[in-house]
């Protein structure tokens, strides 16, 4: 952030302050252990950023708000029609990135699992995206000769699509939250996200974590939403389909920081928890 004049208050933007939150959840990740071995203290490469992502949710919520968002001379929190925006932008131009995205996540799996005997890379590329049915407008946010996740080492191997796995833990999860009585805030869920999500670290398979968090497996329904996505199977997906006006759902709450935008925005997943 930026540091302030001698004598002023710091001031610091809402990204910052979604960062010092993501970075808060890998602190609370770690600090939470109760594993018996370091070797299953680490993480797990779609999942660690999920924590820490999740941790962001908590940052629009109103007692958040009206303790900390406030004017640095009234003291007033941050208008609700403000926050509206903040959260009404969240969705913006998220049919570009998570496509692009995608298109690189789907390829780097498919080179994973092709023959890679007299491979073409090149054609391979266009074959692949043709059969995915890949609008030409949109470019792949990493072109294959670029794409480091692909080859450069052992730690990513097919494991590009992990950005947007953890979004959908995050999304789910949030929903947990946004559903119980207690909201953000509610003691009973909360209890559960720390027993199965954040102590046991990797000594719990992160599948069978989730389910006793849970109560069954995620789903993508809530990071569609949060995307201003319509959900389908939904009735929702049902009304877009007749009115092909642009009549959009908008979303239930929360926003999103999907990887392009946002500090972590590097591409680089840490293979601990260390950033
Ligand atoms: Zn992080």
């Amino acid at each position: 952030f930026v540091e302030g004049a001698p004598g002023e208050p710091v001031l610091i933007s809402f990204d910052d302050a979604s960062t010092f939150f993501h970075e808060m959840g890998h602190a609370l990740h770690y600090l939470s252990s109760n594993v018996a071995y370091p070797t299953l203290n680490g993480g797990v490469r779609d999942y660690t950023e999920f924590q820490s992502q999740l941790l962001e949710r908590w940052l629009l919520t109103d007692p958040v708000i009206d303790n900390y968002l406030v004017h640095v001379e009234t003291g007033e929190p941050i208008p609700a029609e403000l926050v509206e925006r903040i959260r009404a932008a969240s969705t913006f131009n998220q049919g570009f990135s998570t496509t692009e995205y995608l298109a690189s996540a789907l390829v780097d799996m498919y080179f994973h699992t092709t023959d890679p005997e007299g491979i073409d890379p090149d054609a391979f590329e266009r074959e692949t995206l043709e059969r995915l049915g890949m609008p030409e407008e949109i470019p792949m946010r990493h072109r294959s000769p670029h794409f480091g996740h692909i080859f450069s080492g052992e730690g990513y191997s097919a494991g590009y699509y992990g950005y947007m796995w953890a979004d959908v833990l995050t999304s789910d999860a949030a929903e947990a939250f946004a559903e119980a009585p207690g909201g953000f805030y509610d003691p009973e869920v909360a209890g559960r996200l720390v027993e199965y999500l954040f102590a046991p670290r990797n000594a719990i398979d992160p599948a069978v974590a989730y389910r006793e968090f849970r109560g069954r497996d995620a789903d993508i329904g809530p990071l569609m939403r949060d995307r201003g996505f319509p959900v389908p199977g939904s009735d929702e997906m049902q009304d877009d389909a007749m009115h092909e006006d642009g009549d959009m759902p908008a979303p239930d709450h929360g926003e999103m920081h999907d990887d392009a935008g946002h500090a972590h925005d590097s591409d680089v997943m840490p293979d601990g928890d260390n950033e």
